[in-house]
């Protein structure tokens, strides 16, 4: 039997909602309207040193004034650390998970890197790495194409929880993303990086890893991402005008000019096609230089 669609848009709020999370945001949601599907809106705020409950509200605020509502209730993932700390057990139970004191500068030498299994002493601060230095993961996304991922090179053993006890984004991704019952996950390619290792996770947790797609990134003049790091302004609430360039940038042509913001987000639902998208980045046009 066919899985019904659930999407999701996990905004982490370490800062309010840009431009290029906008699109992230849209292109869920569409995606999961024309399928019929349930969309959820999850908080990802497990690094507690850098989220803040102003910029929660702020996306929050932000999102439900595009008429952009979760399906269910919304999800915190600081209020679920007793879920997160019963798959980290797991993991080292499977002896998949070690215990780490490393600390950056200690890294240097290997370039930040940490390939290799540490022994440590568990009663000072310590992190837990995943072990994950085997597997070779391939599937197509829709938009990127085929990918490939050869967690056996030299990458780094991801940190699942920290020394100071917060949880890290790629253990709690999974594990929320299982529990919720992800089907379809649409999110920028700047996370395409972090997903060998999400897939690793899977596998060794014994799930079956969502359907995903990947949306060329925007960047601007200087060829980067719209991101918090590059200080990319907050989007103006319900404003019709920014939604359609949104949906100028995930390849609409011919956008109604005279709908209001839910009907011409239906309009979208209907309209919508992944394959409107080509994998490359899409610059930033210069008129819309403003909304960065
Ligand atoms: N919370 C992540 C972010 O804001 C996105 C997670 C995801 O979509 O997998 O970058």
């Amino acid at each position: 039997m066919p899985t019904a669609y659930r999407g999701r848009f996990a905004p982490s709020p370490t800062g309010p909602l840009h431009f290029g999370s906008l699109l992230s945001a849209v292109a869920s949601y569409l995606d999961a309207r024309q399928q019929q599907g349930t969309w959820l809106i999850r908080l990802e705020d497990v690094d507690g040193t850098r989220c803040s409950l102003d910029f929660q509200k702020a996306i929050l605020d932000t999102l439900y004034s595009y008429q952009l509502f979760s399906d269910e209730a919304v999800i915190i993932q600081s209020e679920r650390h007793d879920l997160y700390q019963h798959y980290l057990e797991q993991l080292i139970k499977q002896d998949q998970a070690y215990p780490c004191q490393c600390t950056r500068a200690s890294l240097k030498a290997t370039q930040g890197l940490h390939p290799k299994r540490c022994q440590c002493d568990l009663h000072a601060d310590h992190s837990w790495r995943a072990q994950c230095d085997q597997g070779i993961f391939a599937f197509v996304d829709p938009i990127q194409g085929p990918q490939y991922f050869d967690i056996s090179q030299p990458l780094n053993h991801p940190v699942l929880k920290r020394k100071d006890g917060y949880f890290s984004y790629q253990l709690a991704v999974v594990v929320d993303d299982h529990l919720q019952n992800i089907s379809h996950i649409v999110r920028g390619a700047d996370l395409l990086d972090t997903t060998g290792q999400q897939l690793w996770l899977y596998q060794q947790l014994n799930w079956q890893a969502p359907e995903l797609c990947h949306l060329p990134l925007i960047i601007n003049e200087h060829g980067d991402k719209i991101s918090k790091q590059n200080h990319a302004k907050a989007i103006p609430n319900g404003d019709l005008t920014v939604l359609k360039r949104v949906l100028h940038y995930l390849g609409f042509s011919h956008i109604p000019t005279d709908l209001s913001i839910p009907r011409l987000l239906e309009w979208a639902s209907q309209h919508w096609s992944r394959k409107q998208l080509r994998q490359a980045s899409l610059s930033l046009d210069e008129n819309d230089q403003d909304l960065i």
